[in-house]
């Protein structure tokens, strides 16, 4: 039975989190108090007060069936890990007593030598370390038959103090807005303690059947097919984008829904994509950080859920080729601890000066490091996914809409500007509804376009963690800040608001290149692109170099984010992984091959020789179809042969490179096409032979599904 028949979600909302209500019932009113002083004002976690927090956490998870505590972290994997310690103590006595103190909150020790460091760590120095991030709240993770752990979010670290991870330079980045904002604020006469990141993260997906999947190598081994003919219906009719949801992938969503809010999070929106099989969720925007470990928790509730419901979730950037792949837009806004959305245009945005900054900051801040956005949504997954079927090309522009830009353009020639008032929508009937128009229209074709009243960066692939793009997006948005204020702090005080639009003019006309409200997809824009000078990597191999930028570099390093030698390490994991997911897919690719099709058509290929044999014994003419069958098969199966040949000689060569880079680039422009062109000899044979012979579930079992 669902819990939400016997009970309301405000009732078990959060029932997994350490919250609030939480805090205040398991600490006294004084503890309770200096807790929020540190989470709210970034105060240091003392001693003292950790001990008595650590004690209510064990009071309050134990009561929920907790027997373990974890330091959950997000290493550069790219995945959360974590380690479980049970609460049990040996006392004095030989007794048992549960034991959690605020040490063990506070820091936890973690084998680092198994996690990658991109040679930030000599495996002698295997010590790593895990520290509680506050602002996000600790919580239970319950299995299906009650087995609970309580989670505390961290991040990590080396013994020299290096970032393993990925929360602490989003935290840094985080904090680095946070201080450029409140700098502009002050000036602009706006009063605010906190500039805060909040992000929004839509999550897409695919469900399948488990039986299939479980038939599936590539999918297991990879996430994705690495075989398949197209079936005679895939997503043309636009039949499946807000149709109605089955009452299988109904029932998982709503397991899933409830899972989310026990723990915490306001899963908000479903609905069915445009791919068969395709779905998504989507939360209310939080804290940044908050976003993110509530992203993570998301993708990997959806695959238990599914798991319990005989589905598999894919979260592959394209885990079909010809339809549409998965993204996770990652929707970006600024504002303030007072409640204030910076982003937000209001009735009057020609006059709203705290819009116009923080909006042209936003702007300028893709100009200058789209190079360092592109990157961080970059993998060999995504590869597949960028500039096909509806998702973002990889050239990075910004989306604005026609509003923004005519309101732009008027206050750069100067013109007096009518305030906007707010256009309603006339459906034409009377009794419906007339919808307040937005300030823009959407525009799905932009990797990054302004709706309203926040971005929405759509590059990002469905499996990727949201901490990278986002501190991406503040790092870019400090430093423009940093530069606006700079500029706004040497004026005169009488002068302040011509220097403010001379500021927003001068903002416009050196980034405008950067915005381009018509159709991505179009071959012409990628030119007019190139003519801009905009000149994004296309790749992932290529997007990485971004870590290895001078001007990259600097930025990092003015704001506190990484050193260098921790950018270093991350574009060494980046390659590192490229080459290892690439080597994945094409010994799965190989594997599948020699031991799956080849024997299956070649079974085949052996029945029809027999056939042509026993047909031309009785005459010659009842064999020619048989006969020619026969040829094409043969054929079609030598060609798989010399592919799957071709395929192993060029991924040992690529693997011969000494270099990881080389490696990455021999797999990119040499191995990967050649696995390519097997696919297609592959899907060829695929739809060349009876169904009943094919060794895995093909694209039109998989995709529709009972
Ligand atoms: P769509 O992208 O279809 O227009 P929504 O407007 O519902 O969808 O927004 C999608 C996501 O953006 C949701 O997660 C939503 O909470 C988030 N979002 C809405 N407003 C903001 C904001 N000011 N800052 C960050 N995220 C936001
Ligand atoms: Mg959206």
């Amino acid at each position: 039975m669902r819990i939400t028949e016997s009970k309301k979600i405000t009732d078990f909302f959060g029932c997994y989190v350490f919250n609030d209500s939480v805090m205040k019932k398991y600490l006294t009113e004084d503890a309770y108090n200096e807790l929020k002083e540190v989470i709210d004002r970034d105060k240091v976690l003392e001693k003292e007060l950790a001990n008595k927090v650590a004690e209510a956490m064990k009071e309050w998870s134990t009561e929920n069936g907790a027997t373990h505590y974890t330091h959950w972290f997000q290493p550069l994997t790219g995945t959360t890990a974590e380690k479980h310690d049970s609460f049990i103590s040996v006392g004095k006595n030989g007794e048992i007593t549960l034991e959690f103190t605020g040490s063990n909150l506070r820091k936890g020790e973690a084998d680092a030598s198994s996690f990658p460091s991109g040679g930030i760590r000599a495996t002698f120095e295997a010590r790593g370390y895990t520290a509680w991030d506050c602002s996000s709240p600790a919580f239970i993770k319950k299995s299906k038959d009650g087995a609970a752990v309580l989670c505390i979010p961290t991040a990590f670290c080396s013994y020299t103090g290096e970032a393993l991870d990925k929360k602490t330079p989003l935290l840094k980045s985080m904090d680095a807005v946070s201080r450029q904002g409140v700098r502009l604020l002050r000036i602009l006469g706006v009063d605010a303690r906190k500039v805060i990141a909040n992000v929004g993260g839509e999550q897409e997906y695919f469900l399948i059947d488990k039986n299939d999947y479980d038939k599936r190598y590539d999918l297991e081994f990879t996430g994705r097919t690495l075989f398949g003919a197209m079936p005679p219906k895939g997503q043309e009719k636009n039949d499946q984008y807000y149709a109605t949801i089955r009452d299988r992938v109904s029932s998982f969503m709503a397991e899933l829904n409830e899972e989310l809010w026990k723990l915490g999070i306001t899963a908000k929106t479903q609905h069915n994509e445009v791919a068969p099989a395709q779905h998504e969720l989507a939360p209310i925007f939080c804290q940044a950080n908050i976003a993110t470990d509530q992203n993570q928790l998301i993708m990997e509730t959806m695959k238990k859920v599914a798991d319990s419901h005989g589905l598999a979730c894919l979260l592959h950037e394209k885990p079909f080729a010809g339809i549409n792949g998965s993204g996770k837009h990652a929707n970006y806004s600024l504002g303030t601890d007072t409640g204030l959305n910076l982003l937000k245009p209001g009735s009057n945005p020609a006059e709203n000066k705290v819009f116009l900054l923080f909006f042209l900051a936003v702007i300028a801040g893709v100009d200058e490091y789209y190079d360092l956005l592109r990157m961080s949504c970059s993998s060999l997954g995504n590869d597949c996914r960028l500039g096909g079927h509806e998702a973002p090309p990889s050239i990075i522009s910004v989306f604005i809409g026609e509003d923004m830009k005519s309101l732009l353009d008027d206050i750069v020639e100067g013109h007096t500007i009518a305030s906007a008032t707010k256009q309603y929508i006339n459906m034409g009937v009377n009794y419906v509804a007339r919808p307040k128009r937005d300030t823009s229209d959407r525009n799905r074709t932009s990797p990054f376009a302004f709706t309203g009243n926040k971005f929405e960066f759509r590059m990002v692939g469905s499996s990727a963690t949201l901490s990278t793009p986002t501190m991406v997006m503040n790092i870019m948005t400090a430093e423009m800040l940093s530069r606006i204020a700079d500029r706004l702090e040497k004026a005169d005080k009488n002068d302040l608001d011509k220097e403010i639009l001379a500021t927003v003019k001068d903002l416009y006309t050196q980034h405008s290149r950067i915005i381009f409200n018509g159709n991505n997809y179009s071959k012409d824009w990628a030119r007019e692109a190139k003519r801009r000078g905009l000149d994004s990597a296309e790749n992932a191999v290529d997007a990485y170099e971004a870590l290895n930028d001078k001007k990259n570099m600097e930025v990092f390093q003015k704001h506190g984010i990484l050193s260098i030698k921790e950018m270093e390490s991350r574009r060494a994991i980046y390659i590192d992984n490229y080459v290892k997911s690439a080597n994945i897919e094409v010994e799965t690719a190989l594997m599948m091959t020699r031991r799956q099709i080849l024997p299956a058509v070649m079974k085949w290929q052996y029945k029809l020789a027999k056939q042509v044999d026993e047909l031309s014994e009785i005459d010659e003419a009842y064999a020619k179809t048989s006969k020619r069958m026969l040829a094409g098969i043969s054929a079609l199966i030598d060609k798989l042969d010399d592919a799957v040949e071709e395929l192993q000689t060029a991924k040992d060569g690529a693997l011969m490179a000494a270099d990881p880079r080389k490696q990455a680039i021999l797999f990119r422009d040499r191995v990967l096409p050649v696995m390519n062109g097997l696919r297609e000899i592959a899907d060829k044979l695929e739809t060349r032979v009876p169904k009943e012979i094919w060794p895995f579930p093909t694209y039109a079992d998989i995709l529709f599904y009972e």
